[in-house]
């Protein structure tokens, strides 16, 4: 894994409970460009997966980083000093490190389940929302408009099957527990003077 770090969090925090998230689902963690950013929301992390063989990205001195087929960008929201959410619907939550960090797995395994469809090719092979047409009930092929609703598109639900098979293995919660924990500590003794 190439880690590009935009946060105050120790590397080796981050890139162990990186790798065991995408371990999880079946992922090639070794040389996938993932960048960790400061997260907008002040209690839950965002994940935004893409399929390509390099990138360039702050935090990699702006070289072309080559990846094994995917790169993807996640964030974390770090505790503030002030803890002025500014996102409406996230404004009643308190910040809690060890629910924000296991959100940060959560989001993570997911990126890495779209990173294991693009490293199989499974992405390409199965419907997708990019190359495959809508069809109506009645077999008919709609001409979308727009795309599908992200949550409905299938490969979020495939993505959201290979993590739900984790956890049915129990993998995670003993498994990750460790550094999620560390995590979760590292992030209580952050951003607060
Ligand atoms: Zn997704």
């Amino acid at each position: 894994m190439k880690l590009l770090n935009n946060t105050p969090i120790p590397d080796a925090i981050l890139e162990p409970l990186l790798r065991k998230a995408g371990r999880a689902v079946g992922a090639r963690t070794q040389r996938v460009v993932v960048q960790v950013n400061r997260a907008t929301s002040h209690v839950t992390s965002c994940g935004m997966a893409y399929s390509a063989t390099w990138v360039r990205w702050k935090g990699g001195s702006n070289r072309k980083l080559t990846t094994d087929k995917g790169a993807f960008k996640i964030s974390l929201p770090l505790r503030s000093p002030t803890e002025r959410p500014h996102i409406k619907k996230y404004r009643d939550l308190r910040y809690d490190p060890l629910t924000v960090a296991q959100r940060f797995f959560a989001v993570a395994r997911h990126e890495w389940g779209h990173i294991r469809e693009y490293q199989t090719g499974d992405y390409w092979r199965l419907p997708n929302s990019k190359r495959h047409p809508v069809m109506d009930l009645s077999g008919r092929v709609q001409k979308a408009k727009r795309r599908i609703p992200h949550d409905a598109r299938p490969e979020e639900i495939r993505v959201e099957n290979y993590a739900w098979d984790a956890d049915e293995k129990g993998k995670d919660k003993d498994w990750a527990a460790e550094e999620i924990q560390a995590l979760a500590i590292a992030l209580r003794e952050s951003g607060v003077e």
